[in-house]
């Protein structure tokens, strides 16, 4: 997709604080922290919302799902705990349109979210 910017983060047109990367996910800090620690982690591939990636290739979905368990014992926050979550369109509150998993650690996260 050429113009979104999770793209460009992936494909390196644009910068971002990258902290783990392989063939098909990049994880990168978020540039509005919303805890004090806030990784997105995202797959190359565009998906532009949750409800745009098939059943038949489910596996990339819980490839974020251990990337971001991984970076957080790499983080040292995993048993303190940490909180995983994908927005999906407008009353989800997504704001950016390629799929991302959020990471939030290091503090205590409130429930529900607003
Ligand atoms: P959403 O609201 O669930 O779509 O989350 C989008 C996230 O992307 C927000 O937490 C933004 O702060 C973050 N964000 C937007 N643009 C950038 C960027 O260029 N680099 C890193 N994070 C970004």
């Amino acid at each position: 997709m050429t113009d979104c910017i999770f793209c460009k983060i992936a494909s390196k047109e644009v910068n971002a604080r990258i902290v783990f990367e392989n063939e098909r996910v990049v994880a990168f800090h978020d540039l509005f922290p919303a805890a004090p620690t806030h990784l997105l982690v995202i797959p190359k591939q565009h998906y532009t919302t949750l409800n745009d990636v098939p059943a038949s290739e489910a596996l990339i979905l819980g490839e974020l799902m251990t990337t971001a368990s991984q970076l957080a014992a790499d983080l040292g926050v995993a048993e303190d705990g940490y909180r995983v979550v994908m927005n999906c369109n407008g009353n989800g509150g997504q704001s950016v349109y390629h799929i991302h998993l959020h990471l939030l650690a290091g503090r205590k996260l409130t429930w529900p979210p607003g």
